[in-house]
């Protein structure tokens, strides 16, 4: 007996699923079989928004942010205190941090973290626009906080920052975001570093 042989649209809709992260094969092939239910006018705005994601979008020279526009709404909103930079490793972060709608100052996406294992040096993020940074337009970065994760890599990033930053800007305060615990969490369950952390970030009450 011979093998059914898919039809050719249907492998290459599942074959680019799976190169998505976190999709295996059978997901991918449970969504490509999906897609085929759906109405042809449905699966145009899919593929539209699919390639608006790269033609519609620009990087912000300013902090790196994807944006639709050069510089972004956050750097061009007269209202943001400039002097506050929040450093962040990607887009996503300050999607995250901006739902939490406390925040008035500025971004700086780094766009990776120092990461040896994968040849990930200062020089391959964007250590080196946030210095230029500290020194340009008008009012001097009063503030860096450093909301990187607290995992290995963030930590190490961290340090750099921390090094260069004051070396090169003097007076200039540093901080990182208090890592707590999460609302909900058991002190129980919590690991060693989400407890320290939250005992060195804690608050007068
Ligand atoms: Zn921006």
């Amino acid at each position: 007996m011979e093998v059914m042989r898919i039809a050719r649209a249907l492998t290459n809709l599942i074959e680019a699923f799976e190169r998505l992260p976190g999709i295996g094969p059978k997901s991918a092939a449970r969504l490509t079989y999906y897609l085929l239910g759906v109405p042809q006018g449905e699966i145009e705005k899919f593929a539209k928004a699919l390639t608006a994601l790269k033609t519609e979008t620009v990087i912000c020279s300013g902090c790196f942010n994807v944006a639709e526009t050069d510089p972004c709404d956050i750097c061009s909103d007269r209202n943001r205190d400039k002097s506050l930079i929040c450093v962040v490793e990607h887009p996503l972060d300050v999607l995250a941090l901006e739902r939490g709608n406390g925040y008035r100052g500025v971004y700086h996406v780094l766009g990776g973290v120092i990461d040896p294992l994968h040849n990930i040096g200062p020089d391959e993020i964007r250590i080196g626009e946030l210095i230029t940074r500290l020194h340009q337009g008008s009012g001097e970065v009063k503030e860096i906080i450093l909301a990187l994760n607290p995992n290995m890599e963030g930590e190490a990033t961290c340090l750099y920052l921390k090094k260069v930053l004051s070396a090169k800007s003097e007076g200039l305060r540093i901080s990182r975001l208090a890592h707590g615990l999460p609302v909900g969490a058991d002190i129980e369950y919590a690991d060693e570093v989400t407890l320290s952390r939250a005992m060195e970030g804690r608050r007068e009450y």
